[in-house]
């Protein structure tokens, strides 16, 4: 059997009702899940320290793929925040989610500044690759969320498909967005174009 596109020939057999890996959604965390300003860090994570409908976006997300975080925590490795500070961000974050039913498959933290040339700061795509490993995704029909340019990078690195959100820092940096991308205002106009493109993918399976 070859393929109508490039003629090339298709295997066969196992491999064509062998399933396709899962969709993920990889999110960034500050300005895209929460506020992004220094002082939020040492207060305690609440409903409130979400951006306005990130927690409607993330129930409608969920149904879409599996949702992990991929954070860059530089301010570690700075030695503006301690670990200690981070860490309970993180958890807070994740706490919260779990009471509101969210679930996130795994938070992925660097806390490394970019001087220390670490493997896993964005937008290197080591904990994207590291998702596909143990959870089975697929990476080129997985989203990659953020208010940074480094997010795009990041899609762009991991073969993933790169959204950028106005929020947190997204409207200062917007120029300097290389790579050609979706952009939407927030969390929640984004989660509105997937679960609409997964759902038109299903119709047109089922055709
Ligand atoms: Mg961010
Ligand atoms: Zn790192
Ligand atoms: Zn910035």
């Amino acid at each position: 059997m070859a393929c109508v596109l490039c003629g090339d020939q298709i295997k066969t057999g196992s491999t064509m009702d062998d399933k396709r890996g899962r969709p993920a959604i990889f999110l960034d965390l500050n300005g895209t899940l929460i506020d992004d300003s220094n002082e939020s860090i040492t207060e305690p994570v609440t409903v409130k320290s979400f951006l306005p409908g990130v927690i409607y976006a993330l129930k409608r997300l969920q149904n879409a793929g599996l949702l992990f975080i991929i954070t860059n925590q530089s301010g570690v490795g700075l030695g503006l925040i301690s670990k200690e500070d981070a860490d309970r961000l993180v958890l807070g974050v994740n706490k919260v989610l779990e009471s509101m039913e969210i679930k996130i498959t795994e938070i992925f933290t660097c806390r490394h500044a970019r001087r220390d040339l670490c493997e896993c700061i964005k937008p290197k795509p080591y904990f994207l690759l590291k998702a596909q490993q143990k959870y089975g995704i697929d990476l080129s029909c997985s989203f990659v969320i953020g208010d940074h340019p480094h997010d795009i990078e990041l899609a762009c690195n991991a073969g993933c498909k790169g959204i950028y959100v106005l929020t947190g820092h997204g409207k200062k940096h917007r120029n300097e967005v290389k790579i050609p991308c979706l952009m939407f205002n927030d969390l929640q106009d984004a989660a509105e174009y997937i679960c609409k493109t997964d759902n038109q993918q299903v119709s047109v399976e089922r055709d």
